[in-house]
C-alpha cells in the first residue's frame, strides 16, 4: 500500500494532488501559501509522516516550528494521532521562542553567562515591565499610565523583533515622547552586568539569532543537527524568527514554510509577511504552491470569508473555495443590549448537546469576564484558551475595594490615603500628610473637620462620612452606585481620563463591569471574595480541552483550531475595529484597519457549520454601533457590493454622546427584564394574541398566534 493509501486509511483524509505534491517536495525551499481550511497543517504533519516513513529520516533529523504553545501542541496532537501506530520515533515540535531559548542557555551556560529572566511566570521581581516603569519615570519625570505602558511595551517588542536599527527607531509610529531613548536605556539596563544578562522574552529571539549568526561551531551544530526545517502559521513570524529560522535551514535550505497572508495578525508585534511574498528572492530555486479549496467549512462560510477578506486591497490576491455543501445561513444577531448577549451566549452552551464542538471569540479578554461569571454561576463548565486576570488587579478595582474598606473603619488613614482624590470631600494632601502624623484613632473625617481648609469643605466631609458608612450594610451593587454618582467616583475617573490620557470608555466600561459582578450578592464581603473566586477560577482552568466543555479564547488565539459551531461576540465599532483602527483609516493609514479585517476572517473561518456574528447597539446604557464588518457580511450575503467601509462617527469622537431619552427609556427595561422572574407567566391562560412579553434572550415581542401545541412570538 503506498504512503497516501496508507494515510487515507488512518486519517480518513485523502490529499488532493497539489497536497501530495507540497508533501513529496521534500528537498529544497518551499512555501505553501494557502487559505484557511485548505490543509496547510495537515499537509505539514503528512509530509512529517512522509519524510520519516517514505524517506526515512530519523525524527532527531526533523525540526517543527510553530509561533504559539498551543499551536506546537495541537501540531504534536495531530500529528500523534495520524502516526502513533507506525512510528515510536517522536519529532521536536516546538516554539520559536522556547527553541530559541534552548540554543541561548546552552551558548550561556559554555561562556559561563548567568542570566535572569525577567518576563514570564519564572521572571524573577525585577520583572519587564516595572524596569521599563522607571526607566520611562527616569526621563520623562512623571509616571506613565498604563496605557502609555501598553503602548511603549508594543513599541519595544515590535522594534526588537523588527530588528530596527537605532537610527530608524524614531521612525516607527508611537505617540509616548523619548520612547526611542527610553528602548536604548532599557536595553543597555538590560546588559549592565555582561556576566548577569537580565532577559526577556525577545531577547530570547535576538541572543539566538546574534549567537547563530557570530558563532560558527554553535552555527554549524544546530545546522548539522536538522536535516529538515518546517513552520507552521509562518506569516506571524518575525523579522528576527525568520532570520533563525533562514540560518537554521541553510546550507541545504530543506525549509518548508507555510502560511498565509490574510491571517496575518501579528504585525504590530513585528510579524513580517513581506518575507513571504519575496520568498523566491530570497531563494532562487525556492517553489511555492498555492492551495485554494477548502475543506473545513460550508460553501456559506467560506464564499461569505472569501469575499470579506477581498475588502484588503494590499494582499496577495487568492480566491478560496470549496466542494463542501452549501450549509445554513450566518447568523447575524443584532440583540439591543449587551446582557441579552450574555443571556443569549449562556443559554446556547447550556442547550448544547456537544459544547466541545463550540467556541465563543472575541477580541479582547474584557469580553470573557461576565460571561464567565454567568457560566460559573450556572455551574456550566467551560474551558479558557488564554487566561488574563489583569482586570481583577485594575486600579479601579481596587479604588472601589477601598472605599468599601473604609466603610468598615473610617479612622483608617491608609485607605483614604489611597482613594481621598477620588471622592468629593475637597480633602488635600496637606491634611492627608497631617492625619498620618498623628496618632488619632478617631474617624479620618471628623479628624478632617478640625483643620478644613475651605468653608465649603465642612459639609462634603460630613457627606462624605455619611455616605461611607452607609455603604457599608448596602448590598454591593448599590454600594458600588452610591461610590460612583454619590461619592463622585465616576466624576473622578472623567478626571483622570482628561488628565492622564486615559480611554475614557475603557475606564467606566471597567468600573460598570465591577458592578454587574455584584449583581445578586448580599453583602461587601461576599463581593470581595466573589472577585478572589472568579480570579481564581480564570487562573485554575478546571477543565482542559479534551473534555466535552465549551472553549472561550480570544480571535488571536483561535489561528489554526477550528469547531462546528462559532461564535463571534462584542462585535461592535470601538472593538472591532477598533477606536485607533478607526481613527488611523480616517487618516488615510490602513494599516491596523487591514489587520482588524484579517483578524475577523481568521474568525469566520474558524467554523464548520455554524458561524453566528453577535452584536447589540446598547451597553451600559449608551448606545454604541453594531460593527462596520457586520454590515459587509450582510451585504455580501445580501449580494450587493460591500463599498466603503461604514464606520460609527460616534465611535470616532472623542466625547461619548449620550442619548438622554434613549438611556432612562432603556434603563427602565433593563431592570424589568432583571426583576420579572423567568417562569412569571404561570400558565398559557394568561396569554393571548398581541399579548406583550419580554424574554430573557430576546427582549421584547408580542404573541402572534397560540395552539395547543405552539405559541408564536414574534421579536423585534
Ligand atoms: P488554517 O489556515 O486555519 O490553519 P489549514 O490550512 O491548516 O487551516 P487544516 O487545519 O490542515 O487547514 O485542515 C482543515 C480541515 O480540512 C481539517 O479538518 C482537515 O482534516 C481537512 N482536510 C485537509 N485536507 C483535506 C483533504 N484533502 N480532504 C479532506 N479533508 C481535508
Ligand atoms: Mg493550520
Amino acid at each position: 500500500m503506498n504512503f497516501f493509501d496508507k494515510m487515507h486509511e488512518l486519517t480518513n483524509v485523502r490529499l488532493n494532488e497539489v497536497q501530495k505534491q507540497a508533501v513529496r517536495y521534500a528537498d529544497g525551499p518551499l512555501l505553501l501559501l494557502a487559505s484557511p481550511g485548505s490543509g496547510k497543517t495537515t499537509t505539514l504533519n503528512m509530509k512529517i509522516g512522509y519524510l520519516m516513513l517514505v524517506k526515512k529520516v530519523p525524527a532527531s533529523k526533523i525540526l517543527a516550528i510553530t509561533f504559539s504553545k498551543a499551536s506546537a501542541s495541537d501540531m504534536e496532537a495531530r500529528f500523534e494521532q495520524f502516526f502513533h501506530t507506525l512510528t515510536m520515533e517522536r519529532v521536536q515540535f516546538s516554539t520559536i521562542h522556547s527553541f530559541a531559548f534552548k540554543i541561548v542557555r546552552e551558548y550561556f551556560r559554555m561562556n559561563s553567562i548567568n542570566y535572569q529572566l525577567i518576563e514570564g511566570e519564572k521572571g524573577s521581581y525585577l520583572h519587564k515591565r516595572n524596569i521599563i516603569r522607571t526607566i520611562f519615570i527616569e526621563h520623562r519625570k512623571i509616571a506613565p499610565t498604563e496605557d502609555e505602558m501598553d503602548e511603549l511595551l508594543s513599541y519595544i517588542s515590535f522594534a526588537k523583533n523588527k530588528m530596527v536599527s537605532d537610527t530608524e527607531l524614531g521612525k516607527i509610529d508611537c505617540s509616548i515622547g523619548e520612547a526611542a531613548k527610553i528602548y536604548k536605556a532599557y536595553d543597555t539596563f538590560k546588559k549592565q552586568n555582561p556576566q548577569n544578562l537580565l532577559v526577556d522574552f525577545d531577547d530570547m529571539l535576538t541572543y539566538c539569532y546574534e549567537i547563530l549568526r557570530d558563532d560558527t561551531v554553535v552555527r554549524h551544530k544546530y545546522q548539522q543537527l536538522y536535516d529538515y526545517v518546517l513552520t507552521d502559521e509562518s506569516q506571524d513570524n518575525s523579522v528576527v524568527q525568520h532570520e533563525i529560522v533562514q540560518i537554521l535551514a541553510a546550507p541545504q535550505n530543506n525549509l518548508c514554510v507555510v502560511a498565509d497572508d490574510d491571517q496575518s495578525i501579528f504585525m504590530w508585534r513585528g510579524a513580517d509577511v513581506s518575507r513571504l511574498l519575496n520568498f523566491q528572492t530570497i531563494y532562487a530555486n525556492g517553489k511555492i504552491v498555492t492551495m485554494a479549496q477548502n475543506y473545513r467549512s460550508t460553501k456559506e462560510i467560506v464564499d461569505t470569508a472569501n469575499q470579506f477578506i477581498k475588502r484588503n486591497k494590499n494582499r496577495y490576491d487568492k480566491t478560496m473555495f470549496t466542494e463542501n455543501p452549501q450549509g445554513k445561513k450566518i447568523e447575524i444577531r443584532n440583540m439591543r443590549r449587551f446582557d441579552l448577549q450574555l443571556n443569549y451566549l449562556v443559554d446556547e452552551i447550556q442547550k448544547a448537546t456537544t459544547p466541545k464542538e463550540m467556541i465563543v471569540l472575541y477580541r479582547n479578554n474584557a469580553s470573557a469576564i461576565r460571561l464567565i461569571d454567568q457560566l460559573e454561576k450556572k455551574d456550566i463548565p467551560f474551558y479558557m484558551k488564554d487566561v488574563d486576570v489583569k482586570f481583577f488587579r485594575h486600579w479601579i478595582v481596587e479604588d472601589v475595594l477601598n472605599f468599601m474598606r473604609l466603610s468598615y473603619n473610617d479612622s483608617r488613614v491608609d485607605i483614604l490615603e489611597k482613594i481621598y482624590p477620588k471622592m468629593n470631600a475637597y480633602i488635600k494632601k496637606a491634611q492627608i500628610t497631617q492625619l498620618l502624623a498623628s496618632n488619632d484613632q478617631s474617624s479620618c473625617f471628623d479628624q478632617l473637620q478640625k483643620n478644613i481648609h475651605a468653608p465649603y469643605q465642612e459639609q462634603a466631609l460630613r457627606k462624605a462620612k455619611k455616605l461611607i458608612k452607609s455603604i457599608n450594610s448596602m448590598a454591593p451593587q448599590e454600594a458600588i452606585d452610591v461610590i460612583r454618582k454619590q461619592l463622585g467616583y465616576d466624576k473622578s475617573l472623567k478626571n483622570v481620563a482628561e488628565r492622564l490620557g486615559f480611554n475614557e470608555e475603557h475606564l467606566l466600561s471597567t468600573i460598570s463591569q465591577l458592578e454587574h459582578l455584584s449583581e445578586g450578592l448580599p453583602n461587601l464581603e461576599a463581593f470581595a471574595q466573589r472577585l478572589k473566586d472568579l480570579e481564581e477560577i480564570m487562573q485554575t482552568s478546571r477543565f482542559n480541552k479534551n473534555e466535552n466543555v465549551v472553549t472561550l479564547s480570544t480571535l488571536h488565539s483561535s489561528k489554526g483550531l477550528e469547531f462546528d459551531c462559532v461564535y463571534m461576540i462584542d462585535l461592535i465599532d470601538g472593538i472591532i475595529p477598533s477606536k485607533e483602527d478607526m481613527k488611523d483609516f480616517k487618516e488615510g493609514n490602513s494599516e491596523k484597519m487591514d489587520e482588524a479585517v484579517r483578524l475577523f476572517y481568521v474568525g469566520m473561518t474558524r467554523a464548520r457549520h455554524h458561524l453566528e456574528l453577535l452584536t447589540y447597539t446598547m451597553k451600559d446604557e449608551e448606545s454604541v454601533s453594531p460593527s462596520a464588518f457586520i454590515d459587509d457580511v450582510k451585504k455580501i450575503m445580501l449580494g450587493e457590493a460591500v463599498g466603503e467601509l461604514q464606520l460609527s462617527d460616534k465611535v470616532l469622537k472623542d466625547e461619548v454622546v449620550r442619548s438622554k431619552s434613549v438611556v432612562t427609556n432603556k434603563s427602565y427595561q433593563t431592570k424589568k427584564v432583571r426583576d420579572i422572574p423567568k417562569d412569571a407567566i404561570k400558565s398559557r391562560d394568561e396569554l393571548q394574541r398581541g399579548t406583550v412579553v419580554l424574554h430573557q434572550v430576546y427582549d421584547q415581542g408580542y404573541v402572534k398566534q397560540i395552539n395547543d401545541e405552539e405559541i408564536e412570538i414574534i421579536f423585534d
